[in-house]
């Protein structure tokens, strides 16, 4: 056999999803994601010209998939939100023929689904807090459109969007941007916490009313309220709920859409006051498509933002468990404290 030349095309490998069920770990192999472009610093920066326009940026258009969805919709007018779809997927789109239920738990399988990427500005900025408040609703509102349509698919079990700022976050780009992911499957992060919901005698209004009392609430808005949760795994992590049940957050009305946009704006504000250039990730917990009436009636989606302050070693790798220096409470009076003046 003759063997390859070194600069040979490779075939392409498309992503993989392998299971693990003795740790209850889903791993994703996606070799190809080694080639995507990063301005980060990191290992596969080779993409990262000198000189070379960002692709996220105005007037790049033609360097990333056309816009699944954007922001105004009239193509007429100049975008300042645009959703495309991510040209180094975690998960594969394609036709679905074939599955059966079975495949969902197999050892290893094609990993399918949709990966898009959330461009939330037009130009250059590297913080969500360059933008004014009407375009960060925007960005939000075109993310529950996007993700009412992923729900409508039969295919896909649940989705999300996520965003990652700074390289110690997994940025591999600086321009503001965020991700949207549907998967065929529920993680095993819902998982968990659709089964904690069902065994917490008072679900989450007992969440609502322990950060009520401990002092642990930072800030309201039409109906959504921020706060420290008892166990952060990191200083001044915050999560963002609706007060009332509200399985989906595609589902969510306009006025409480808005309302994340605006907390989630200040809560990264606060942040920012208190750790200059904090790095951050945050994610969006919603139910499964096809929960039960029951779960779905007790489940309150929320956004867990989580700072990346200090770094996950040893022990929280390999217990689960986390440490952190700074008491609930106390980061919810010093993010409460941090409010614009
Ligand atoms: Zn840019
Ligand atoms: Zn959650």
């Amino acid at each position: 056999m003759t063997p390859r030349p070194p600069c040979a095309p490779q075939p392409p490998r498309p992503p993989r999803l392998h299971h693990d069920p003795l740790a209850g770990r889903v791993v994703v192999i996606a070799p190809e994601r080694a080639e995507r472009p990063s301005d980060s610093g990191a290992a596969d920066a080779r993409w990262a010209v000198p000189g070379e326009p960002c692709p996220f940026c105005a007037g790049q258009e033609a360097r990333t998939p056309p816009a699944v969805l954007r922001a105004p919709a009239d193509p007429a007018l100049p975008w300042h939100a645009r959703i495309v779809a991510n040209r180094f997927p975690l998960v594969a789109d394609g036709p679905a023929a074939g599955r059966t239920p079975e495949d969902r738990h197999a050892a290893v399988r094609p990993a399918r689904g949709v990966h898009e990427v959330v461009i939330e500005s037009p130009t250059h900025e590297t913080s969500i807090l360059a933008l004014t408040p009407p375009a960060w609703r925007d960005v939000w509102q075109l993310c529950r459109r996007r993700l009412e349509m992923v729900a409508a698919r039969d295919d896909l079990a649940w989705a999300t969007v996520f965003k990652n700022s700074g390289p110690r976050a997994g940025a591999s780009l600086a321009h503001v941007h965020s991700q949207l992911i549907g998967l065929d499957f529920v993680p095993p992060a819902i998982e968990a916490e659709l089964a904690a919901l069902a065994s917490c005698s008072g679900g989450v209004n007992r969440l609502l009313a322990a950060a009520e009392a401990g002092g642990r609430v930072v800030a309201e808005a039409a109906g959504l309220v921020a706060l420290v949760p008892p166990a952060p795994r990191q200083p001044f992590e915050t999560w963002i709920l609706p007060v009332r049940p509200a399985a989906f957050f595609h589902a969510a009305e306009p006025a409480s859409v808005a309302a994340l946009a605006d907390l989630s704006r200040a809560v990264i504000g606060r942040l920012e006051r208190l750790v200059p250039e904090v790095e951050y990730n945050w994610w969006l917990h919603q139910a499964p498509f096809a929960a039960g009436r029951a779960a779905a009636a007790a489940w309150h989606w929320h956004l867990e933002i989580l700072p990346r302050i200090t770094p996950l070693a040893g022990f929280e790798l390999g217990t689960s468990c986390h440490v952190t220096t700074l008491p609930p409470d106390e980061a919810a009076s010093l993010l409460r404290g941090a409010a614009a003046r």
